[in-house]
């Protein structure tokens, strides 16, 4: 068989079996050279393990110190490529600064795509306008140039819904069209500190080992504040509901409800009765079959899961296990409804669904009184839309600055909030305002020669306003 691809090969590789419009597609010769076989194949060379193990002395495992290779230098590094992630390093990147983006997983998107969370909640006012804007809404008009890429767009106060390959596609050629420099398969173990205390990078583990990677200044785009916490910064560990999201293959059916609690909130109005559910998470799996998805005759099951410690991995791997059956055996009692014979498990989410873990005690932590009363930032760098009966607010930048630690930034979900309201700012949209709004402050600090808490908040906002943020 020949090695040649053909361009119909080429962009179904591209775009996993799915046809892209045109306007949205790479170049063909930036990405020709990676399905090339190639010469050079084979041995490299002969060698010896050279890694430092840990020793046992008595009952301890000691690790040895040593010195770590440097990976690479850069102006921002972002850790995480979540929705924060992605977002503050594309815009960060726009600033003209030299941007490094570092993700554990093999792809782009965070809980977005891994996590099979498909719905953009809180986009919209109570009066229905789209609040979020931005670098997110920049995402979401290059899924909706895809086929199966996006559904109920522009449909306040319905919510949009996205196709979890389509939007890992669309990350991947934004991230490859700005010029970011990115390490896949990179997990971020340890800040890397200053003599003055500052964060001046962070270390990785990955299949090359363990290495350094240095930065004028570091977001912490993780999820779960795993550089700050390795800095030392101050926060509050949560607990909240693990689920497992998964997607039902071959199936026309929909979960029906009394009343979808969103759609609700965001229409001020009662819902009609026996509307789709529409990724309102499940607490049981009884039977259930979930919502639409943008890839036809396929729902997505969204589960609520029990309350656990995403900081504890013999709780994580039993949530795993455990889950998986779940989703197995439920999709084995909605076959054994009439019609949904040929229905079958396409994929339970390669991440598991953690909503909360730790939460920055920030210079300012906003809390849900504030957004009740609708306070008024002098520092807003963003804006929520309302959400489950929650009021729409503003975000002040100031919740994204450690109390202590210099010269890092938090985006996304471990932003400094209160419990309560961290139900609605660890949601997609408002991950891709404090994302954007990290990334653009992360580039005042290297061409100012400024630190995340002496930025100048006007030009911030000025920048923010400029890219099509909307700050309430
Ligand atoms: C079950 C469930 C259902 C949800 N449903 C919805 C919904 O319907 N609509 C909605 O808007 N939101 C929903 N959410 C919330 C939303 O999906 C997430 O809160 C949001 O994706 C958070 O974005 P983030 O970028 O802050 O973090 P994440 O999406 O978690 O991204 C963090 C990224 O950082 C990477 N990372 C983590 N640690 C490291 C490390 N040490 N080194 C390198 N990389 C690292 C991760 O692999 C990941 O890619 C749901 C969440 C869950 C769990």
């Amino acid at each position: 068989m020949s090695d040649d691809l053909t361009r119909r090969d080429l962009l179904q590789a591209l775009a996993g079996g799915t046809l892209v419009a045109a306007s949205t597609m790479l170049p063909i010769t930036a990405v020709a050279q990676q399905f090339n076989r190639g010469s050079g194949r084979g041995p490299i060379a002969d060698a010896t393990g050279s890694r430092t193990p840990a020793t046992l002395r008595g009952d301890q495992v000691v690790q040895p110190e040593r010195a770590l290779p440097v990976l690479h230098t850069t102006d921002v590094l972002v850790v995480g490529g979540g929705p924060a992630g992605t977002a503050a390093a594309l815009a960060a990147r726009r600033q003209g600064v030299e941007v490094t983006l570092v993700e554990r997983y093999g792809h782009l998107g965070g809980l977005a795509t891994g996590g099979l969370v498909l719905a953009i909640f809180p986009l919209y006012g109570s009066d229905r306008r789209q609040v979020i804007l931005g670098i997110g809404e920049e995402m979401m008009r290059r899924l909706d140039t895809l086929k199966f890429g996006i559904i109920e767009r522009n449909k306040a106060p319905e919510y949009p819904i996205v196709d979890a390959e389509a939007f890992k596609y669309v990350l991947a050629s934004m991230v490859i069209e700005a010029g970011l420099k990115v390490f896949l398969n990179c997990w971020g173990v340890d800040a890397i500190i200053d003599s003055t205390g500052a964060v001046r990078g962070a270390v990785f583990e990955s299949k090359s080992g363990r290495q350094a990677i240095l930065a004028k200044v570091v977001v912490d785009a993780s999820g779960d504040g795993d550089i700050y916490a390795a800095a030392g910064a101050a926060y509050t560990r949560v607990k909240d509901n693990i689920g497992l999201v998964s997607r039902i293959g071959n199936i026309d059916e929909i979960d029906m409800t009394g009343g979808d609690e969103h759609l609700a909130a965001a229409s001020g109005q009662p819902v009609t009765p026996r509307r789709p559910t529409r990724g309102a998470p499940t607490m049981t799996l009884d039977g259930k079959v979930g919502s639409p998805t943008p890839a036809p005759h396929t729902n997505w099951l969204n589960m609520m899961g029990p309350v656990g410690d995403a900081l504890d991995i013999a709780q994580m791997t039993e949530f795993e296990l455990k889950h998986r059956i779940a989703i197995w055996n439920n999709v084995e009692r909605v076959r054994a409804k009439a019609g949904n014979e040929q229905a079958f498990v396409l994929e339970t989410a390669p991440q598991l669904g953690v909503r909360l873990s730790r939460l920055l005690h920030g210079v300012t932590v906003l809390t849900a009184e504030q957004a009740r009363a609708q306070t008024k930032f002098e520092d807003a760098i963003g804006y929520s839309g309302s959400y489950a009966g929650q009021p729409e607010f503003q975000i002040p930048y100031r919740a994204l600055v450690p109390q202590k630690v210099e010269n890092l930034l938090a985006a996304g979900r471990c932003i400094a909030t209160d419990f309560p309201l961290a139900d609605t700012t660890r949601l997609i949209p408002v991950c891709w305002v404090t994302g954007e709004a990290a990334g653009v402050a992360a580039s005042l600090c290297v061409t100012d020669r400024c630190t995340p808490r002496t930025v100048e908040v006007a030009k911030l906002t000025s920048i923010l306003r400029a890219q099509g943020a909307y700050l309430g």
